[in-house]
């Protein structure tokens, strides 16, 4: 689904990526884990053309990023991304949230739109909050409406960014669930989270970042219990 070869990306004289090899296969969950500052949001956006790759190469569902013919929408429309902050329009009501790209990007018809947009409302729990205003409703539901708003594209692959680093402990178990729902059913997942929790139960694959390199990778029970550098044990003695 995604290849990512010698990725670098430079801002200024700051090399930021120093070189990443990955694949990501057809309905794997991969985590990502690393100090703050190591280059995980970088390499997420690199995925998606929020940030245009320096040296390297990174196909996403056979669209190579770099090359000229690819359509920067095209692969955007194909590749979902949830944040930690959730950029939800305040001024639309949750359901023309959802409606929005279906209906401007790909010309879904209203009707339809709004069916298929309420069958994932009531997907992530919240049927009831379609006509609700994003502030009207906790961070916990916000995220869970970003997700199912992404989700609206049929996307064939999900990138989330800490998604649950922005929310009161409370709130993030039911975020988790989504997640772990939408894996089950086998989405193609990049996250990048500190929930070692949630890495270890639904990971099929961990990546451990540190300073713009993947340091070692691994299963979750592998790289948590036995890690192989000493670097990630470092890490990991530090969070857990
Ligand atoms: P992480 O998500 O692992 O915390 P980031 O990818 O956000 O790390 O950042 C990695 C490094 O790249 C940091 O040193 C950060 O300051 C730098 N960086 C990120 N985005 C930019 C940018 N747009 N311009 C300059 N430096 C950036
Ligand atoms: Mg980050």
């Amino acid at each position: 689904m995604i290849t990512v070869k010698n990725l670098h990306k430079q801002f200024g004289d700051t090399e930021v990526l120093k070189g990443i090899d990955c694949e990501i296969h057809p309905s794997e969950v991969v985590c990502v884990i690393g100090p703050s500052g190591s280059g995980k949001s970088t390499f997420l956006r690199c995925l998606n053309m929020l940030e245009p790759v320096t040296k390297g190469e990174v196909i996403v569902d056979g669209h190579h990023l770099s090359a000229p013919e690819t359509d920067i929408n095209t692969v955007r429309t194909e590749v979902g991304m949830v944040f930690q902050q959730f950029n939800l329009f305040p001024h639309k009501r949750v359901i023309e949230n959802l409606m929005l790209a279906p209906r401007v990007v790909r010309r879904v018809p209203e009707k339809d739109a709004k069916e298929r947009c309420l069958n994932l409302l009531e997907k992530v729990g919240l049927y009831d909050k379609a006509n609700e205003y994003p502030q009207q409703l906790s961070g916990g539901q916000q995220q869970r409406v970003a997700i199912a708003r992404a989700l609206a594209m049929e996307p064939k692959m999900m990138l989330f960014d800490e998604p649950t680093s922005a929310l009161d402990p409370e709130l993030v178990g039911e975020v988790l669930e989504v997640m772990k729902q939408l894996a089950n059913e086998g989405m193609t997942m990049f996250v990048v989270t500190h929930e070692m929790g949630f890495a270890r139960e639904v990971a099929d694959r961990v990546l451990f970042m540190d300073e713009g390199v993947i340091v070692e990778e691994g299963r979750p029970n592998q790289l948590f219990s036995n890690p192989q550098s000493d670097r990630t044990a470092e890490f990991l003695n530090k969070i857990l």
